[in-house]
């Protein structure tokens, strides 16, 4: 059995395959388990550029998230944000959000550490058979936004190609505006409404715990879709954008930009998983909102179905 993508989804099916006995092997393109749960170093600190947090309602995940805390991986962040719009500026309860002090990588880094993970291993082609890259395998997963499953998926496979082609997917770009000191009024994470550049800004240093003067903020999918060519072009806008609207003095002494051609699905898919009797099965957080929580159902949902068939 073959899972192609390491994100969330990918591992939590791949590690309910291997608990059950099944052989697996997951390939990854990138240098690093995690997918769209990614955090990157500055100098030795990880900042997450990819989700900003997670939330839990589903019980199965809930005592996941309890094993990644009692290993000290999670821990709970707020459940207050403050949202701007027309309206100025107001205090906003919802669910508590769940951060993760070395950032939300580690957490599929955990998860992953029973499943064999093959990184830097870019797969291109899943024909029927089914065969991934030429080898015969007894279910192919992939676990991956659908534009990027529509990229290796033989078009005689035209159920699961069906699946991926009827997604609809969104840019964001995520700035990471590291500054010299912390000189914005206190605030954990913000919703930005009705702006043309801004959607999130959250503090990472508090998120994180450590207290650090950096800012991630996550862009329109308009903005962002303007700028997929250069997104690192997009620094200075960003960074104006968050100086103003947090009314900062000083610039930022660093900015990064990363571009996600593929953030967030915009249309819910059918289940939480597809698979079919060529033996093709997706995972993602298009089955269902756009959350971790999400991919982490819609792998782990997978997984237990491919058991279930090969039994
Ligand atoms: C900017 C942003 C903000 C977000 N904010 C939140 C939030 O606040 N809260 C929340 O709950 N969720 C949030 N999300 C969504 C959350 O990150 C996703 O729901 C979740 O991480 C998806 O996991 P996944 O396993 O389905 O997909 P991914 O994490 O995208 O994993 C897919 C993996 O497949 C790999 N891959 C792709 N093609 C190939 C190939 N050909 N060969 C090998 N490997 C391949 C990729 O490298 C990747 O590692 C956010 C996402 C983004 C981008």
């Amino acid at each position: 059995m073959v899972v192609v993508g390491a994100g969330l989804a990918g591992v939590a099916c791949a590690r309910e395959l291997a608990a059950a006995g099944v052989p697996v092997s997951v390939r990854e393109r990138a240098h690093v388990p995690g997918g769209r749960m990614a955090s990157r170093r500055f100098d030795g600190r990880p900042a997450d550029t990819g989700a900003a947090y997670f939330t839990v309602s589903d019980p199965g995940f809930a005592l996941l998230v309890e094993e990644w805390r009692a290993a000290g991986l999670a821990r709970e962040w707020t459940d207050t944000f403050v949202s701007y719009g027309r309206d100025g500026r107001r205090e906003v309860p919802g669910p508590m959000r769940w951060a993760a002090p070395r950032g939300l990588r580690s957490l599929v880094e955990h998860l992953a550490r029973d499943v064999p993970v093959t990184v830097d291993r870019l797969v291109l082609g899943v024909e029927p058979g089914p065969r991934v890259d030429g080898d015969p395998c007894a279910a192919i997963v992939l676990a991956m936004p659908g534009p990027q499953a529509a990229l290796l998926l033989d078009p005689a496979l035209v159920a699961a190609t069906a699946v991926v082609e009827a997604q609809r997917w969104s840019p964001t770009l995520a700035g990471v505006l590291r500054f010299p000191d912390r000189a914005w009024a206190d605030f954990r994470g913000a919703f930005v409404n009705d702006h043309p550049l801004l959607s999130t800004v959250c503090d990472d240093g508090d998120r994180r715990g450590d207290g650090a003067p950096v800012l991630v903020a996550h862009t329109t999918p308009e903005f962002a879709s303007r700028h997929l060519l250069q997104p690192t072009a997009a620094a200075p806008a960003i960074e104006e954008a968050v100086r103003d609207l947090l009314a900062l003095p000083e610039p930022a002494e660093h900015v990064h930009v990363h571009r996600w051609t593929y953030a967030k699905p915009t249309v819910a898919g059918r289940g939480t998983y597809h698979l079919d009797a060529d033996g093709i099965g997706l995972a993602g957080d298009a089955f269902g909102t756009p959350r971790v929580q999400t991919a982490w159902r819609s792998g782990r949902d997978l997984g237990r179905a491919l058991v279930g068939r090969l039994a």
